[in-house]
C-alpha cells in the first residue's frame, strides 16, 4: 500500500489523503511554480499509526527513507551528511486546517556535525547557528512538548546579557552559548539528550504530527467544527529553503486581495532575514509587503505575478506563504484565504464581474450567517472621525447607537417611553433587566464577557451591546459612571459600537445598513436562483419596513399579542380578562378595537400589496396580568374592584403548565368575543387602506394551536360570519383568507382533515419541537447542554430543525395537506425560518415559503439560494 506521495505524484483534488498543505504543495509543483521539493506522509498513514497503537510500522518507515533518498537525488544533498547536509521543514497538514494542532518544525536534520557542513557549504556561519538554535527550540517546543516561553527567557536574557535588541545582532559566539544553554534546558525538562541523530529527529518529529491529532485542543476544536475524529493528519517533509541567510533573504505572508475589504491588491507582510513564524510571532515588526518593491522589485515582480497565477487557478482569494532564499523566491503554501463578511462579499461579485467564477458559484461563496454582520447599522465614517473614544469593552452584539445614558433598568423604561434614546449602562444584566434592554438603544455592561446575560439577550433582539468594558467604573446608585478622569451621569449621551466594542462621549451619528452595492447586487443574484419565498414575523410598522428594506415578500407572523402589552391599552386588556360577564368583556373589547386596527393600518401600509399573515390571539391570558401584591393593588385600584377579589381571580387563572394550558385556539373556543373583536379590527383595517390609500388588501387570518378538526371549523365560521358583517355593513369586498398554524403534533396527523377548512398552513416549529419532544424552550436550558455534550444532540434542536422526527411531522403534514387541497398554501414561521440549514430542509420538502425575523431575511434569502443551487 502506498503510504507516502512525493510532490510530484498529487494534486489539488488529493485533499482528504494528502491535507490541504500537501495537496496544495503538490498542485503548486504541477503548474510550475517555484517550490521546495518533498513528500507527504498521507492521512491513511495516520490512521495506520493509531491502529497499530501509536507505531509507525515498518512499510510507512520504508517508504518514508525511500522518499528521502529521492529528495536527496533531487536536491544534491544528503540527509545526515557531514560536507553537504540535507535539511528539512516536518509540517502538519491536516483536512481541514486546524488550529491547536502540531507546528511546524524547521531546520531538521541538524546537529554538531552537520551545522559544520552547513557553514561551510553556504560560507556563512553566523546563519548556521542561528538555524540550529531555531531548531533545537523548535524540536523540544514542538516534539518534546516544552514550553516555548521557556526557550525565550534564556533568548531574553542573552539578548540582555549582550545588551541587543534583535535577534539578528547576535553574534556567532552568542549563539553558540545559547545552543548550549538550550541543550541543557530540554536535558532538564524532557530528560533525554537532545537527539543527534536525523533519521532518529525526523521519526520523531512525524510521530509528534501524528500524536497532536489526538491532543485535546485538537479534538475540542474538531467537537466545536463538526470535523470528524476519523479524519487523520498528513505529515509534510519538504527540504528547507532559508530566509535568514542575510538581508537579501526573508520570509512573509501575503493575500491576493485585502481579507477585511476584499478590495482588489496584495496584502501582506514580510521580514528581511528571517525564518518561519517571525513574521506572526510578533519578535521584529514585519514591513507591509508593498515596501519589497524597493527592496527587491525582481522578487517582488515575480511574486505579483505567482500571486495572479495562483488566485486564477484556485478562482479564489488566495492566502500565500513565502520565503525569499538570497534573492531567489520559493512559495511555501497557498490556501483560499480567511476574510471578513464584507470582504467575502466584495471578492464574490468582483470576480463574477471579472469573468473568473460565475454568479452561482459567488452565491454559494458566502457563507449566509456571516452576512448577518453586514446588516446592522453602523457610524458614519466622517462623525467617527471626529469622535473621542472614552472606553473599550468587548464586541458583543453588532450595531452602533447613540443615546442617554440610564442606570438601571425602571428609569430606562421610563425616559423610552418619553421618547428619548436610551443606553442602558449596567455592571452586569439580569433577567430583571429585560424590559429595560428591550427599549433600550443598545446595552453597556463593566463585567462579563462575551456570553454573559447582557451579550446573549441582546444578540438574540438584534440589539447593540458592549459588554464586559472593565474600563469604566459604574456607581449604579449614584448614577454615574467615571472613565479616565472624566465623570458621566444619567442623561449625559454616549455613543457605542457593538462591532469593536468601543466608546465614545456624545452623540455619533448612525446610517441603517442598506442592501447596496456588491452585496445588493449579490442579494439580487441570490433571488433569481431560489424558489422559496421568503416572509418575516413583525409585528409592528417599524419591523415590517426594515425587513421590506432586506427583501421580505410578506408578513409570515404578525403575532397580535405585543399589542397588547403597550401602555395605552394594557388596562384595557386586563380589564378584558377580568371581566365576570360576556358583556363586560365586550365593553372591554370594544375599547380595544381602534387600537388593533390602527396597528394592522400601520402594518398594512408599510408591506403594502404583499400578504400578510396574523395570528389570532396566542398567550394564556394570565400573562398580560401582574404577579405581585403591590401592582395587583393598584391595577384593583384603577379598575375599582376589591384586592382580594382581583386576587383571586388571578390565582384562578394560573396554570401548571401554561404551554400546554388555556391558549391558542382554546381561547377563540372559550371567548369567541376575542377573536370576534381582532377580526372585526383586521376587515375595517383592510378596508380603510383601500378606501383610503388604494392599496388591495389581502390579509391571512391564522389560527393558533388547533389539533382538533372541530375546532377549526368553529372558529372559522366566526371569523367568517364577523368578516361578512363587515364587509356587507361597509359595502366592500376584502379578499382575506383563513389557514391554520400547525404546531401540535396531533394536527400534523390529521392535516388533511384540518386542510378542509385551511387555505394555508404555518408550520409554528417552536411549538412543534417542543411538543414532539415533550420538552419545553424555556426548560430545556437545564439540560441541554449535556445532551450535547453527551452526543445525545448535534445542536439545540429549537436552533436548528429536527429533520429526523420533527421534519418528518411537517413533510406528514404537507403529503396530507396537499391530498385534500392542491394548492394549499404552506410556510413556516418558527425560528427555525432563518437558520441556513434548516432552510435547506424546508426547500427539499416543497414548503412555499420560510418567515423569519426582519435581520435574518437576507440570510434566508441567501440560503434559499444556495439550497436551490
Ligand atoms: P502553519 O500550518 O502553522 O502555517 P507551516 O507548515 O505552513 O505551518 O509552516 C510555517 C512556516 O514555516 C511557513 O510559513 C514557512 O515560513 C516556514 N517553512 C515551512 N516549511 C519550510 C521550508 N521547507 N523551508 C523554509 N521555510 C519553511
Ligand atoms: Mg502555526
Ligand atoms: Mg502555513
Amino acid at each position: 500500500k502506498k503510504y507516502v506521495y512525493f510532490f510530484s505524484e498529487g494534486n489539488k483534488e488529493m485533499k482528504s489523503l494528502l491535507g490541504g498543505k500537501g495537496a496544495n504543495l503538490a498542485e503548486m509543483n504541477k503548474i510550475g511554480l517555484p517550490v521546495p521539493p518533498g513528500f507527504t506522509i498521507t492521512t491513511k498513514a495516520c490512521n495506520r499509526y493509531y491502529e497499530c497503537d501509536r507505531e509507525i510500522d515498518k512499510e510507512i518507515k520504508e517508504q518514508i527513507f525511500n522518499n528521502l533518498k529521492i529528495l536527496e537525488r533531487e536536491t544534491g544533498k544528503v540527509f545526515g551528511d557531514s560536507e553537504n547536509p540535507l535539511l528539512v521543514s516536518v509540517r502538519s497538514g491536516a483536512v481541514i486546517s486546524m488550529p491547536g494542532m502540531m507546528d511546524t518544525v524547521l531546520n531538521l536534520g541538524l546537529n554538531d556535525i552537520t551545522v559544520k557542513g552547513l557553514s561551510k557549504k553556504t560560507n556563512n556561519e553566523r546563519f548556521a547557528y542561528d538555524s540550529y538554535r531555531r531548531f533545537i527550540q523548535m524540536f523540544g517546543d514542538v516534539v518534546l512538548g516544552i514550553p516555548k516561553y521557556k526557550f525565550d527567557s534564556v533568548l531574553e536574557k542573552v539578548k540582555m546579557e549582550k545588551r541587543v535588541e534583535n535577534d539578528t545582532e547576535l553574534t556567532i559566539d552568542d549563539l553558540r552559548e545559547m545552543i548550549k544553554k538550550y541543550k541543557d534546558l530540554i536535558k532538564k525538562e524532557a530528560r533525554i539528550d537532545f537527539p543527534d541523530n536525523p533519521e532518529e529527529q525526523l521519526m520523531m518529529a512525524v510521530k509528534a504530527v501524528f500524536d497532536s491529532w489526538n491532543n485535546s485542543r485538537a479534538i475540542v476544536y474538531r467537537k466545536i467544527n463538526d470535523i470528524p475524529h476519523h479524519l487523520g493528519t498528513a505529515v509534510n517533509v519538504q527540504s528547507m529553503v532559508f530566509g535568514n541567510m542575510g538581508e537579501n533573504s526573508g520570509t512573509g505572508v501575503a493575500f491576493t486581495r485585502h481579507p477585511s475589504t476584499g478590495k482588489k491588491e496584495i496584502f501582506g507582510e514580510f521580514l528581511l532575514n528571517a525564518q518561519g513564524e517571525d513574521v506572526v510571532a510578533g519578535i521584529r515588526t514585519p514591513k507591509p509587503i508593498s515596501e519589497l518593491k524597493n527592496i527587491m522589485p525582481k522578487v517582488y515582480d515575480e511574486f505579483v505575478k505567482i500571486t495572479e497565477i495562483l488566485e486564477n487557478h484556485y478562482k479564489d482569494m488566495q492566502d500565500i506563504e513565502f520565503t525569499i532564499e538570497e534573492g531567489k523566491l520559493y512559495i511555501l503554501q497557498t490556501r483560499n484565504g480567511k476574510r471578513t463578511a464584507k470582504a467575502a462579499v466584495n471578492i464574490a461579485v468582483d470576480m463574477a464581474n471579472e469573468g473568473l467564477i460565475d454568479k452561482k458559484t459567488a452565491v454559494m461563496r458566502i457563507d449566509p450567517q456571516q452576512i448577518g454582520q453586514l446588516l446592522y447599522p453602523t457610524f458614519k465614517s466622517e462623525e467617527l472621525k471626529k469622535a473621542k473614544k472614552i472606553a473599550e469593552g468587548l464586541p458583543a452584539s453588532p450595531g452602533a447607537a447613540t443615546g442617554k445614558i440610564y442606570f438601571n433598568a425602571e428609569d430606562a423604561v421610563k425616559a423610552a417611553d418619553s421618547g428619548e434614546k436610551v443606553i442602558l449602562v449596567r455592571v452586569e444584566t439580569s433577567p430583571e433587566d429585560i424590559e429595560g434592554m428591550v427599549k433600550a438603544e443598545a446595552i453597556l455592561t463593566a463585567r462579563g464577557g462575551m456570553t454573559s446575560h447582557a451579550a446573549v439577550v441582546a444578540r438574540g433582539m438584534g440589539k447593540c451591546c458592549v459588554a464586559g468594558c472593565g474600563e469604566i467604573r459604574i456607581e449604579e446608585h449614584n448614577k454615574l459612571f467615571r472613565a479616565g478622569d472624566k465623570v458621566y451621569r444619567e442623561g449625559d449621551f454616549i455613543s457605542i459600537d457593538g462591532n469593536t466594542g468601543k466608546v465614545y462621549e456624545g452623540i455619533i451619528e448612525t446610517k441603517d445598513a442598506d442592501l447596496i452595492g456588491n452585496f445588493g447586487v449579490l442579494m439580487e443574484w441570490a433571488d433569481e436562483f431560489r424558489r422559496l419565498r421568503v416572509r418575516t414575523n413583525a409585528d409592528t410598522p417599524r419591523d415590517s419596513e426594515i425587513a421590506v428594506k432586506f427583501g421580505a415578500e410578506g408578513i409570515g407572523l404578525c403575532r397580535t399579542e405585543h399589542m397588547f402589552f403597550k401602555e395605552n391599552r394594557i388596562l384595557a386588556v386586563r380589564e378584558m380578562i377580568i371581566s365576570k360577564t360576556v358583556e363586560e368583556r365586550k365593553k372591554a373589547l370594544d375599547k380595544l378595537l381602534p387600537f388593533q386596527k390602527e396597528d394592522f393600518i400601520g402594518i398594512f401600509r408599510a408591506m403594502g400589496c404583499r400578504p400578510v399573515t396574523i395570528r389570532l390571539l396566542d398567550p394564556p391570558l394570565h400573562e398580560f396580568l401582574p404577579n405581585k401584591d403591590e401592582d395587583i393593588k393598584i391595577l384593583a385600584k384603577e379598575i375599582g374592584v376589591e384586592f382580594n377579589a382581583l386576587k383571586d381571580k388571578i390565582e384562578e387563572l394560573k396554570e401548571f403548565n401554561p404551554m400546554l394550558g388555556h391558549r391558542g385556539c382554546r381561547l377563540g373556543i372559550t371567548y369567541p368575543e376575542i377573536y370576534e373583536m381582532q377580526v372585526k379590527a383586521i376587515i375595517l383595517a383592510a378596508i380603510e387602506v383601500k378606501e383610503k390609500f388604494g392599496i388591495e388588501i389581502k390579509p391571512e387570518i391564522m389560527i393558533p394551536l388547533v389539533g382538533i378538526e372541530r375546532e377549526i371549523e368553529i372558529i372559522k365560521q366566526l371569523i367568517n360570519q364577523t368578516a361578512e358583517n363587515i364587509m356587507s355593513e361597509k359595502g366592500m369586498k376584502i379578499a382575506y383568507k383563513v389557514g391554520t398554524m400547525i404546531e401540535v403534533p396531533r394536527a400534523a396527523l390529521i392535516a388533511d382533515k384540518i386542510a378542509k377548512h385551511a387555505e394555508f398552513f404555518s408550520f409554528g416549529t417552536n411549538d412543534l419541537t417542543q411538543m414532539t419532544f415533550g420538552f419545553s424552550r424555556d426548560d430545556s436550558g437545564k439540560f441541554i447542554n449535556e445532551y450535547r455534550e453527551k452526543e445525545i444532540f448535534e445542536k439545540d434542536p429549537f436552533a436548528r430543525l429536527d429533520q429526523v422526527g420533527v421534519g418528518k411531522l411537517v413533510e406528514m403534514a404537507i403529503n396530507l395537506g396537499r391530498q385534500t387541497r392542491k394548492d394549499i398554501k404552506l410556510g413556516i414561521c418558527g425560528e427555525h425560518g432563518g437558520e441556513p440549514q434548516s432552510i435547506d430542509f424546508f426547500h427539499r420538502i416543497g414548503l412555499d415559503y420560510v418567515s423569519c425575523s426582519p435581520y435574518r431575511v437576507p440570510i434566508a434569502r441567501l440560503a434559499a439560494a444556495q439550497a436551490a443551487i
